[in-house]
């Protein structure tokens, strides 16, 4: 693999862009690998990555049905923050916030974080009282989040109308240190670096069935073959519920399909992150200029990976109280993934009912953001058997135990 730096951007200037390898290997599946994780979105090439990096664990394959970051990786709004309320969530999301700090130096590959600040509008009375309740929460967590007034928000987001008629902005829960992330980077970083370490990136290869004995999983039936492992980790987001009816068991989990746009690219307006959801829509500026707009979920169980008009009007309608200026722009393109919802809209890092099998779901419409720390929780649970510290709380069985971590709030928008 060639290390990505100044000197070899240089280096190649100078003898025409010859000497690049290619950013990972695309090998043939071998017949038995130490792991398989299923999907090569962020949280599973994570997942490769850290049972690499922290646990030696290298005779890994990690298996996609179509292309890297395909799922809702590729698909997201990008937001990054860690201002959940619960404890067990504050420590993931932290603990990811803090490891794409530094990602780019310890991927050798620039993911483009930027953390720019995220503020989550409060837009009635209600919210504020429950933004101060998640700053003294935060506060406790270790978690840098403040909660700021109208004319701060305004200070920063200038292009923001916050005496709108319906719903003046009253202050906003701000996070200095969120922001945001190039989505395809971080699955296409810690790809490369799971191939440089000699693990198989396996794409457009579908696992179509599971095979067990004895309680334990001993292969998966793929549209290359039979793959053999000693360990396997579902990892595929919107499409759980079916991996797992493959493997045996069944998951407390509903898929939906979450929508979002972006506008025309205009010159640089706004350089932090808003989320407004009462009226529910949020809103970044990317780095080419376009407004990317996240809107809302499908109000039914669906597999659709595509956008609606209902949700164009509903999301840019409700936006446009608090940013006249979107109704001079026009939409460029929408899209839609499918997002895996459990029921405290906490996220499941979990043992399975089969004892070599491991699961990572239930992120939602919230999962991007907690990509590195999902992945360092969920090869601790596959190199060591158990839950760490950071897994503990989010077993799939806490649902018929009443051990719920209700982030309905935190997660109330959908992003
Ligand atoms: C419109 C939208 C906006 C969002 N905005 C944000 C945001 O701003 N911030 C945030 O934190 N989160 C956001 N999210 C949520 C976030 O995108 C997801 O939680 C996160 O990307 C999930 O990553 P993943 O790796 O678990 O899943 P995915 O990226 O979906 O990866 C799962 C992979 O599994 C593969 N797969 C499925 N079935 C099989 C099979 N049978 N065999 C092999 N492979 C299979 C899929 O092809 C897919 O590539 C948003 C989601 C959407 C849809």
């Amino acid at each position: 693999m060639t290390r990505y730096s100044a000197f070899a951007i240089a280096r190649e200037a100078l003898r025409q862009h010859t000497g690049w390898t290619r950013a990972w290997a695309s090998p043939e599946p071998a017949s038995h690998y130490d792991v398989v994780i299923v999907g090569a979105g962020g949280h599973g090439l994570a997942t490769a990555y850290y049972l690499g990096k922290n646990f030696g664990i290298r005779n890994v394959a990690i298996i996609e049905k179509g292309w890297l970051g395909g799922g809702n990786t590729g698909r997201n709004t990008t937001i990054i923050r860690s201002n959940y309320l619960q404890d067990p969530s504050a420590a993931i999301y932290e603990k990811a916030r803090s490891l794409y700090e530094g990602l780019s130096q310890d991927l050798n590959y620039n993911v483009m974080f930027s953390p720019r600040g995220v503020m989550m509008l409060a837009q009635t009375e209600h919210e504020i009282r429950g933004y101060k309740r998640t700053e003294m929460a935060n506060k406790l967590q270790g978690v840098d989040t403040r909660f700021i007034g109208p004319a701060e928000v305004k200070r920063l987001v200038p292009i923001m109308n916050i005496e709108g008629p319906r719903y003046p902005v009253l202050g906003a829960l701000w996070q200095p240190r969120g922001g945001t992330a190039r989505h395809d980077a971080v699955a296409w970083g810690y790809a490369r670096a799971c191939s440089a370490m000699g693990m198989h990136v396996i794409q457009n290869c579908e696992v179509t069935g599971v095979e067990s004995a004895g309680g334990e999983v001993t292969a998966v039936n793929t549209t290359k073959g039979t793959i053999g492992c000693k360990k396997l980790g579902i990892v595929v987001a919107g499409h759980s519920g079916h991996l797992a009816a493959m493997a045996g068991f069944r998951l407390p989990i509903e898929s939906v399909a979450l929508q979002a746009m972006v506008s025309e690219p205009i010159k640089p307006c706004m350089d932090v992150v808003v989320m407004a959801n009462t009226v529910h829509g949020y809103m970044s500026q990317s780095d080419k200029g376009e407004m990317v707009i996240g809107g809302g979920a499908d109000h039914f169980n669906n597999y659709t990976q595509r956008g609606s008009w209902q949700h164009i009007e509903e999301t840019v309608r409700s936006l446009i109280e608090t940013f006249p200026m979107l109704s001079r722009l026009k939409m460029l393109r929408q899209w839609g993934g499918i997002v895996d919802m459990t029921g405290d809209r906490s996220p499941i890092i979990s043992k399975t009912p089969l004892g070599n099998t491991f699961i990572n779901c239930g992120w939602g419409t919230g999962g991007f953001k907690a990509i590195p720390g999902s992945g360092w929780a969920m090869a601790d649970l596959i190199a060591k058997g158990e839950p760490g510290p950071l897994a503990r709380d989010f077993s799939m069985f806490r649902f018929r135990e009443g051990r719920f971590i209700d982030e309905s709030v935190a997660a109330g928008v959908a992003h």
